[in-house]
Parts: structure tokens; sequence; C-alpha cells
């Protein structure tokens, strides 16, 4: 259910919808348009009582909203949601295309400086890095855990960075929150209702990866999982999928671009890394997801891959990664993107 509100209706009517819709036993979520505000009333199980609503001073209609999804769809919110970080101008979904970039996961303080201080002279304003990883193997790099968060906030006050990372469990997330910018969900965890709802009640955006046999409504689902909770900064990522191709790690799926457009008003990036899982096929992925319409790419670099204790093979090098970011400049004039230029080279780092 969505009650719109006239384009000149006050604060104080819309606040008393939302005591209106609270008095029903419903949630009510404030939803702010470019002309006028729109109220989305989530947990009513039947039709809510429109009679209840439309009545209301400043009230212009009150519309069935008939998706499984109510708060991701864009009959409820017709404008993309542009994610915004306090204390930065970079953005998620508006015009500057987001780059996201680091390595898979926080090895020491000096790997993820250096990989750093590439990326963000190459025009990458969010830092990638796991500091707890899931991992498919129990003997495999799990990650520093506080430390390597630790070191993600060094980096992000050394370059002048925002710092996207993982949260695996409740644990992780709530330490993701006090020392990060954005809060990843991967693609194990998709599914994972209870970490979805603590995400929910996160102060952070999230970051929220496809699982690897996900549909595009189980994928738009797990955000509703988030936004229902009244976090309503998500940004979507398509990273691949399972198929019985075998000619990279996963299929991507970049036909989920224009699908997650059409139904929702979330900002999506794609992933090439994992989808590609060899560096050869990184670049090319990269690109055709720009091509293809995505708000930005995540992209894991590292200095000496080789030696990297997760996703080496995929790892591109920073020299690789800024031809790459130079080429886009090029693509994303044609698709209607900005990019940012990073005025002069970043703050020499304290190591
Ligand atoms: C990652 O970003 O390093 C990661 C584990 O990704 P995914 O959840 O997509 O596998
Ligand atoms: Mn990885």
């Amino acid at each position: 259910m969505l009650v719109l509100m006239n384009v000149n209706a006050t604060d104080e009517q819309t606040q008393a919808v939302c005591r209106r819709v609270e008095e029903l036993g419903y949630r009510p979520h404030v939803l702010p348009g470019a002309t006028r505000c729109a109220v989305g009333v989530t947990g009513n199980q039947g039709a809510v009582e429109a009679d209840a609503l439309s009545q209301l001073p400043g009230v212009a209609e009150v519309v069935a909203v008939t998706k499984p999804y109510k708060l991701v769809s864009r009959d409820m919110k017709p404008e993309d949601t542009i994610v915004r970080f306090p204390g930065s101008d970079a953005t998620i979904g508006g015009a500057e295309l987001a780059l996201i970039a680091g390595p898979c996961g926080v090895e020491s303080r000096d790997q993820l400086f250096r990989v750093a201080e590439a990326v963000a002279h190459s025009g990458a304003r969010f830092l990638r890095g796991g500091a707890f990883k899931p991992r498919t193997s129990p003997y495999a790099f799990q990650g520093l855990g506080e430390k390597g968060l630790e070191i993600l906030a060094a980096a992000r006050e050394a370059f002048g960075l925002l710092v996207v990372t993982e949260a695996i469990d409740h644990t992780s997330l709530a330490l993701i929150e006090q020392y990060a910018d954005m809060i990843q969900i991967g693609a194990r965890n998709m599914q994972n209702f209870a970490l979805l709802k603590l995400a929910g009640q996160a102060s952070k955006p999230v970051l929220l990866k496809r699982g690897m046999a996900a549909t595009l409504d189980e994928l738009l689902m797990a955000a509703e999982y988030i936004m229902s909770e009244g976090n309503y900064n998500v940004v979507l990522c398509e990273r691949g999928i399972r198929t019985f191709a075998d000619h990279t790690r996963n299929t991507l799926d970049l036909g989920i671009v224009p699908a997650v457009k059409k139904r929702t008003h979330l900002p999506i990036v794609v992933d090439p890394s994992h989808a590609a899982g060899v560096r050869d096929k990184v670049v090319p992925l990269a690109r055709a997801g720009v091509a293809a319409g995505a708000d930005g790419l995540i992209v894991e670099v590292h200095c000496d891959p080789d030696r990297a204790l997760s996703d080496g093979a995929q790892s591109l090098y920073p020299a690789q990664f800024d031809e790459m970011v130079r080429n886009l400049r090029g693509i994303s004039v044609l698709v209607g993107r900005t990019m940012y230029e990073p005025a002069s080279a970043p703050a020499e780092a304290r190591r």
C-alpha cells in the first residue's frame, strides 16, 4: 500500500499519515520524491483499509502495490535512489560511475596501503577489502577480523577513500558499522534473513550481492528485508551466477542490469572479478557492465596477486586497473555517466 501525498502537503500532514499507519498496526516509510512525498505501508497481511488513510488531510491517493517487494519497487518510488555518504560527495546511483576497488581480503597494512594508494590514484572513491572472509574451506584464510577493520579505517584516512567491507554474521556486522562506510552482504549470505534484518537496522548503506543461484525476485526480496527494517540505502550487485558454462568462474548475467532498472529504483553495480575468476577476463566484463547501464563496478586489485591469500587469480594489477579506468572514461560518456577525476595525487600515506 502506498499513500501519495499532495504536491503541497505539509510535513505535519505526512507525519499524521505515519501516525495513523502506526495506529493501524503497520509500519510507515516516508519516501520523499522529486515533486511530492509518499508514505509506503508495510506489515499488513492483506489489504489495508484505504479509507482510513485516503480521507486524511494532504493525501492525494492511496494505491495498492501488488508486487511482493514493496519498498524496493519502482511503483513505490519512481525516482532512482542515490546513495550518499556523510562527509563525502561520492554517490552510488547518481550520474557519477562508482568505482569500488581493492584486494579480496585485507592481508596486512602494507598490502592494503599499496593497493589503496594505487586505486585512489586511478580514480576509485571506494576501497574494498574483506576483514571477515566467507571461505569454502575452513582451512583457507579467514581474514584478519577487527585488525583488518583497523587497517581499512587507517587507509580510509590516509587516502580519502570510503570503505566497503563484508559482514558475515552479527558480530562482524556490529564492528563493520563502527569502522566502515558501507556494509557488504556477500553472495553466500544473500538469504541469511537474520543478517539482512540486522543490516536493515544499521546506520550504514548496504551493498547486497546476488546469491550464486538467486533469481532477480529473490535478490529484490532480500533487499526488501533490509529496507523493511528502515535502511533505504541499498545497492545491488551482480557478481555472476552458477551455470553449466565452465569458461568463467561464474556467468555474469548482465541482463539483470536493465531488468533491475525496470523493477526497482535501487542502484546496481557489477562485480566482474568474481564472475571472471581469472584476470584476463575481468576488464572486458567490466566494460560490458558499464555499457549495460550499471551504476558502478566493484573490482579486485592486488599488487602481488601471485601471493594473495584469496582470489589472486582474478585480481588485477594496479596498472591494469588504471588502464581499465581510462578505457571506461570513453565508455561512460556514451552511456551518459560522469567519472571522478582525482584532482592530484592522494595524500602521502602515513606508513
Ligand atoms: C568478495 O567480494 O570477496 C566475495 C566473497 O564476493 P561474493 O560474495 O560475491 O562471492
Ligand atoms: Mn574475493
